[in-house]
């Protein structure tokens, strides 16, 4: 008989992750948002640190939970990122949660959120939708494989549920 032999491999540094996750508000438990990510493991600034040190050494099946305080989560609201612009400057059609991108407070290109159309006013916000929040982060590996080469050099997961060029 052949020797069969099943490989676990467990989450170290540059591992190709795949999480099913789900965050919630850590007082509610109200569910915030939930998916599929696949991220490169090892400090590449893929995830909240907290959440990959929690992770650090489990293999497919297992699940670990974060509390995340809101420095470890999306950051604190910048409300200089909240704009209220003359609806005669968009082009027709602009609605409540469409996105764009304009030039943030320190120069940089940020992806704003239409928060709201009051009359001829467009609010934009261009905090993340979690900025501001305390967060629980928890997630079951799904997938431990080692990272390619490539995406060792790209700083991020190919194909699936990561990166796709
Ligand atoms: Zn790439």
């Amino acid at each position: 008989m052949p020797e069969r032999r099943i490989a676990f491999m467990n989450i170290t540094k540059d591992t190709a992750v795949t999480l099913n996750y789900k965050i919630t508000d850590p007082v509610t438990g109200k569910m915030l948002d939930s998916g599929d990510v696949a991220y490169l493991h090892g400090g590449y600034d893929n995830i909240f640190p907290k959440v990959e040190a929690a992770l650090e050494g489990l293999a497919a099946g297992f699940a670990a939970a974060v509390d995340l305080a809101v420095a470890d989560a999306f950051g604190e609201r910048d409300e200089s990122l909240v704009r209220v612009i003359p609806k005669s400057e968009f082009p027709p059609g602009v609605k409540v949660g469409g996105q764009l991108q304009g030039p943030g407070s320190d120069g940089r290109m940020t992806v704003f959120n239409v928060a709201k159309i009051k009359g001829a006013e467009v609010h934009l916000d261009g905090n993340h939708p979690l900025a501001g929040k305390a967060l629980k982060f928890s997630a079951k590996v799904t997938e431990v494989r080692a990272a390619t080469p490539e995406e060792i050099a790209h700083k991020h997961v190919h194909g699936g549920h990561g990166h796709h060029h």
